[in-house]
């Protein structure tokens, strides 16, 4: 057995949060002045779906809201699964978490009288969405990447977690890689950061590192995994070819753009709510149109004012100005990508695993916020809100440093680039926008030969989380939220939770 190499004494024992998007770097800030370390395998913020939020964070701050009517709105989209508890819960911490955030450095939108500027979006039933300009989550990591660089309890590693060490049923460790390194930081507390899975789909607007790393390391420790089937598709991400997808947002047709099919013809109108219904209901929809022979789909933004959409959507322009693209003239192509996890990692109301000395927060984490169908902005709240009371909760727990010399560490060999994006289109045709049974069959019997065959490279944790996925929407027979499937009629009563477990892979 090759000798382990331990990470420096001094950072023995400390909590190890892995992650550094808006869920890690709250959690480690809030931590303060508690040691802590974060890691990340690029620096703070660069790779995390937080830096992409344009639209902004949903709390209940305005004059005519309130935390129960936010509840409310989330119970509503999340289609008979989200926990009305929970949503209670994190709807109320959200002024405190927005204060929290602008003490560390965050300053959201406000009027010339100083109230915050709030947008409106759908399916909320009040103005409640802070934001930064169009680059919120950009904003929030930038300040919050400040502050932990000011922070000297932060102590951050630029890494990558590989496994977690269980001893007795406990986290004792994390087995990291730093450069060409694998060392082992002997720990009793883990925070799970590491955001979601869009990546695992080849249409997708995650960054494409996002493939599932923190449910495979809590999945091999042992944890419970929560709704994995759910998985949001947003409608519009542009179609141009690009990896992964740029985001038109849904304030485009907020402001009155359309969808258009192949001949340029309106296909929304005879849905109710038309070009502004639901997320699921319109991925549904620009899925169909591109499922058609020589189909495709697109916004047509034609009815703005010269210049007025570059005005209002500078930034968007800018991204299609860079693919030679001028909606004043063409319609936008656009298609559904994979966009954020409603399932995870399953958690308490502390943010707790079913893993003594493991937590999880932010988009790995299944808190029973979403339910079956994630509230736009909903997902930076709970990211900052559950990174927050994660710390509350270890914050003062004593940390016992392990020495470790008998873990076997892990030989990870990397794998061949084409399983990646095998794995990738399967994951679109057959566990995409709209499944089916022989398709989720079709799926998990190739994932489960390609993990057999990818089985201790770098390729075996995405396979299985992809595996896992198939799996549980196998096993869902009906049609709920965001999951649906073109042989199943209706949602089953009573609308009941999956869990899902490393073990059903052996
Ligand atoms: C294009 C886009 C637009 C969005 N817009 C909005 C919006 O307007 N409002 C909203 O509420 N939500 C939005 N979302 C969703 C929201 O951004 C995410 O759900 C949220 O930011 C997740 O935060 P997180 O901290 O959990 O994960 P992330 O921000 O994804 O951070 C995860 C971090 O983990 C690190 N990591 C990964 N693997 C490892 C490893 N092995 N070891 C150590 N570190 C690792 C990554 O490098 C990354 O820094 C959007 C998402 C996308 C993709």
């Amino acid at each position: 057995m090759p000798l382990i190499e331990l990470a420096p004494r001094a950072l023995w024992g400390r909590p190890v949060i892995i992650g550094g998007g808006v869920a890690g770097a709250v959690a480690a800030l809030t931590l303060s002045p508690c040691p802590a370390v974060l890691i990340d395998p690029v620096p703070i913020g660069w790779e995390a779906a937080s830096r992409w939020a344009q639209g902004g964070l949903a709390a209940a701050v305005g004059p005519d809201d309130s935390p129960q009517m936010q509840a409310q709105d989330t119970v509503a989209a999340g289609a008979g699964l989200s926990d009305p508890e929970v949503a209670a819960r994190i709807a109320a911490e959200g002024p405190a978490t927005v204060a929290a955030l602008e003490r560390f450095g965050v300053h959201f939108d406000r009027a010339a009288d100083g109230v915050f500027s709030l947008g409106l979006e759908a399916a909320h039933s009040r103005r409640r969405i802070l934001h930064v300009r169009d680059a919120t989550g950009g904003a929030i990591v930038e300040a919050l990447g400040t502050r932990i660089a000011i922070t000297p309890s932060v102590e951050v590693l630029t890494a990558a977690a590989l496994r977690l060490v269980v001893t007795d049923g406990k986290i004792s460790g994390v087995f990291v890689r730093h450069g060409t390194e694998t060392m082992l930081l002997p720990t009793g507390t883990v925070v799970l950061a590491t955001g979601g899975v869009g990546g695992l789909w080849q249409s997708t607007t995650n960054p494409i590192g996002a493939r599932g790393v923190g449910i495979a390391l809590a999945g091999r420790a042992g944890a419970i995994l929560a709704d994995l089937e759910f998985m949001q598709f947003h409608p519009t991400a542009l179609a141009v070819g690009a990896d992964p997808m740029p985001l038109i947002s849904e304030a485009v047709r907020g402001e009155g753009a359309v969808l258009v099919d192949a001949g340029g013809n309106r296909f929304m109108t005879g849905i109710p709510s038309g070009d502004l219904a639901a997320r699921d209901v319109v991925a549904r929809a620009v899925f169909a149109q591109w499922a058609r022979d020589g189909g495709s789909a697109a916004l047509d933004v034609r009815h703005f004012a010269a210049g007025a959409f570059a005005a209002r959507f500078p930034n968007i322009h800018q991204v299609l100005s860079d693919y030679g693209l001028n909606p004043e003239r063409t319609p936008i192509p656009v298609r559904p990508a994979a966009h954020y996890h409603m399932g995870g990692v399953k958690v308490d109301a502390a943010g707790r695993t079913s893993v003594g000395g493991l937590w999880a927060c932010g988009e790995v984490a299944c808190t029973g916020l979403h339910g079956a169908n994630r509230l736009a902005s909903n997902s930076l709240l709970e990211a900052a809100v559950c990174g927050r009371l994660v710390a509350e909760d270890i914050a003062g727990l004593v940390d016992v440093a392990l020495e470790h010399t008998s873990e076997e560490q892990p030989v990870i060999e990397d794998a061949d680039g084409e399983i990646i994006s095998t794995i990738r289109a399967l994951m679109d045709r057959d566990v995409g926008v709209v499944r089916d049974q022989a398709g989720l069959e079709r799926a998990i019997a190739r994932l489960s030969a390609f993990r057999r065959n990818a089985e201790g490279t770098t390729a075996e944790d995405m396979i299985s989380v992809a595996l896992l996925i198939a799996r549980a929407a196998e096993r869902r027979k009906e049609n709920r939220g965001a999951h649906f499937r073109s042989d199943s009629e209706a949602a089953l009563e009573p609308a009941e939770h999956s869990t899902s477990s490393w073990a059903e892979l052996s």
